[in-house]
C-alpha cells in the first residue's frame, strides 16, 4: 500500500465494477480485477456452459473457469475501511 493514501485510499480498488458497491468477500481474477465473489459467479453462471468467460471489465478470456480465490489483502484493507481509517 502506498501510504501516501492514507485516508484517500483509492475506493475504486476496493469497488465491484458489477454492483459498484464495495467488494463484498473480494476475489480476484487473473487480469487482475477485483469482484465480489457473488457477483462474478453470477455473471458467469449468467453466460451459461462455455468454453470461455470473459472479465466483466475488461473482456479478458479464461478458460477453463477460473478457480476463484478469495482476495486476503483486499479483504483486510476493507475491513481496515470500516473499523480504523488512515492508520497505516
Ligand atoms: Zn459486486
Ligand atoms: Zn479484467
Amino acid at each position: 500500500m502506498d501510504s501516501q493514501h492514507g485516508v484517500n485510499l483509492d475506493r475504486e480498488q476496493f469497488c465491484c465494477s458489477v454492483c459498484l458497491d464495495l467488494l463484498k468477500e473480494p476475489v480476484t481474477v487473473h487480469c487482475g480485477h477485483s469482484y465480489c465473489r457473488g457477483c462474478i459467479e453470477s455473471c458467469w453462471d449468467g453466460q451459461g456452459e462455455r468454453e470461455e468467460y470473459s472479465c466483466p471489465q475488461c473482456r479478458e478470456t479464461f478458460h477453463p473457469r477460473p478457480v476463484l480465490k478469495r482476495n486476503n489483502m483486499l479483504a483486510e484493507v476493507r475491513g481496515g475501511l470500516c473499523s480504523k481509517v488512515g492508520t497505516v
